[in-house]
């Protein structure tokens, strides 16, 4: 049976608002009834990057915060702390980031909580059965707590095509030893030609696996731990993945955390994806490019598999092709969706309900 997605559009006026339409569809699409009164309820978001400007407003976390409130849950915002070296990769950088881009108690109504503890390694071992994984390590406050709702700002991704629900939970909801085991088969390469020797990948390396050589930057295998942060960072495109291949099996990684970082909780998740500012890359990084697309909507469901597929759909639709396959060669976003509905994760097959 195809599953529902909700959508609205970001047409607003003065009998209705866009936080009203975001409550409207919430309503719509049942999340309320993935939360019981004096449940923790678990607000799965990226507050971004500091420098990223393209991440979730505020407002909108608040007034989901204030919903959950009225139906007797305690919600908190929360998100796992980053394998790369950043504004987010411990309890207290996370925090002051969280507050420094708007999701201060007085604003949003609700604390922010590091979900995988002060230096990532507060996690629970959940055992699945995954193709590549065995037993995920889920930060502990997103397991604990007893429902779940994942609010994704959906956007290209180096390494994944496009990141949406799926991402939001598989690497989003894993500890830092749980991101590390997903990206441990990436191997980025030096394309020397390129590389200027500006040192600036070095001095993001969390591992130090990287010295310049001659002038040009080197990539040591044995201490890299596949976190892609030198890709990001490097402003001549000299650096790289490996194999395409490697990315897939990134994907499936990811896609077989997700279902982990959702068990135990059947009926007690929900996904919304903010379909605006769709930027060229993740939050993760410092910065923004314009939107790659005119926003499209916000879309909710209770499948992430459902909501993921007709999110990217709808982009296309609206770019008139592949978009983040064209914008991130080599990089089959199709892997994550495919997979994790492999896993049971999800359905890709849905039917849109206009709200
Ligand atoms: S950031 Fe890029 S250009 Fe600079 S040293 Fe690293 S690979 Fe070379
Ligand atoms: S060399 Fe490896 S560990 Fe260092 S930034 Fe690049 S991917 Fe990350």
């Amino acid at each position: 049976m195809a599953a529902e997605v909700f959508f609205t559009d970001m047409r607003a006026s003065s009998r209705l608002n866009l936080l009203d339409k975001l409550i409207r569809l919430f309503q719509r699409a049942g999340l309320g009834e993935t939360i019981d009164k004096e449940d923790f309820v678990a607000v799965k978001l990226h507050v971004g990057e500091p420098g990223n400007l393209s991440y979730i407003r505020p407002p909108y976390v608040g007034r989901l915060v204030q919903e959950i409130r009225n139906l007797g849950g305690r919600p908190f915002l929360t998100d796992a702390n980053t394998l790369y070296r950043g504004g987010r990769d411990n309890a207290l950088s996370h925090f002051e980031t969280a507050l420094h881009n708007g999701f201060s108690y007085s604003t949003v109504g609700a604390p922010f909580i590091a979900a995988d503890g002060l230096r990532g390694l507060d996690y629970v071992r959940v055992p699945i059965s995954g193709k590549h994984i065995r037993e995920a390590r889920v930060a502990a406050a997103i397991y604990q707590a007893d429902s779940l709702l994942v609010l994704s700002h959906f956007k290209g991704h180096l390494g994944t095509g496009f990141g949406g629900a799926i991402k939001n939970l598989g690497m989003g909801c894993a500890s830092r030893p749980g991101k590390q085991e997903q990206h441990d088969n990436v191997l980025p390469r030096i394309n020397k030609a390129r590389c200027r020797g500006c040192g600036r990948c070095l001095r993001w390396c969390p591992m130090d696996a990287i010295t310049l050589d001659g002038g040009k930057a080197r990539i040591h295998p044995p201490k890299c731990q596949g976190c892609a942060e030198c890709i990001a960072v490097c402003t001549c495109g000299a650096v790289s993945f490996s194999f395409a291949g490697d990315l897939v099996v990134l994907q499936e990684k990811m896609a077989e955390y997700a279902l982990a970082a959702t068990a135990d909780k059947e009926g007690k998740c929900g996904y919304i994806n903010f379909l605006c500012d769709i930027s060229p890359d993740c939050d993760c990084n410092s910065w923004n490019d314009v939107p790659l697309v005119p926003d499209i909507g916000i879309l909710a469901s209770k499948d992430p598999v459902a909501l993921d597929q007709a999110s990217v759909d709808l982009v296309n639709k609206a770019a008139g092709k592949d978009l983040f396959g064209s914008h991130h060669r080599g990089t089959d976003w199709r892997a994550q969706l495919e997979h994790a509905e492999a896993m049971g994760l999800g359905s890709r097959t849905y039917r849109v309900i206009r709200v």
